[in-house]
């Protein structure tokens, strides 16, 4: 599976292969009681999750990141096995999937990874991650507006938001409003081929402090997007 990787760019040692074949095992494995996912084929999940996600790594600047709505952990785990030194927070609304996520971490041996079962709009109205990462991140949660409000809040200044999408037009076209509102402003937009489906990934940088009255309740983000 290294030359798929290669064909990304992506030039791995033997430990890092090593993490994502047991990764692949793990996932298959557990796939049947968890339902993460829907590709199980060793290629499929190689392309559509492992490689997919690491098109946002370029992206990455300082040691801290939080995703959003992991799932099995995409993006986020194959970034913190691409970039070891990477501090990662998994935040993840349901219990079975975190449950997975933790096995994950204790059978990889990965460092610096912390997985908690809680929604984002809870976790963002928090001082203790409130404003403070350095990099979020989240693929296939939500549309770029509700994702917007889960995210931004975690961000210090300076900070990048790192949203995987399959188009990125009429998303940002519809997400001017709240990215401004949660004091972000978008920044690259990459686009890749993932042998021949559309990725894009949006960039959007946290450029003013996200007002208080964000995130709102569940509720509202869903009957009221931004
Ligand atoms: N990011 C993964 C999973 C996508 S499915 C991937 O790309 O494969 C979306 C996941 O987000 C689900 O597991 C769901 O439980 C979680 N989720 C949705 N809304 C959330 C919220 N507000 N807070 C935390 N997790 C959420």
């Amino acid at each position: 599976m290294k030359n798929i990787f290669e064909k990304f760019g992506y030039n791995l040692s033997e430990k890092q292969l090593s993490q994502f074949n047991f990764y692949y095992e793990i996932l298959t494995e557990y796939n049947e009681k968890f339902n993460i996912t829907a590709i199980t084929d060793k290629e499929g999940v190689y392309v559509k999750h492992f490689s997919d996600s690491l098109l946002g790594s370029s992206l990455i600047k300082g040691k801290t990141l939080i995703d959003i709505g992991s799932g099995g952990g995409f993006p986020a785990v194959p970034l913190k096995i691409l970039i070891p030194e990477l501090e990662v927070t998994l935040v993840e609304a349901t219990g079975k999937k975190c449950t997975f996520l933790t096995e994950v971490v204790k059978e990889l041996k990965l460092s610096e990874v912390t997985v908690l079962n809680e929604r984002a709009e809870e976790l963002g109205k928090k001082d203790k991650y409130r404003e403070k990462f350095d990099n979020a991140s989240a693929r296939a949660v939500a549309k770029l507006n509700v994702l917007s409000e889960l995210c931004l809040p975690f961000l210090r200044i300076g900070g990048r938001f790192i949203a995987y999408k399959a188009n990125a037009e009429e998303e940002i076209e519809n997400s001017k409003t709240a990215i401004e509102l949660l004091g972000g402003k978008t920044g690259n937009i990459l686009t890749f081929d993932l042998l021949g489906e559309n990725r894009c990934i949006i960039e959007i940088l946290k450029v003013k402090k996200t007002p208080e009255i964000y995130p709102r309740n569940n509720n509202k983000i869903m009957k009221k997007p931004l």
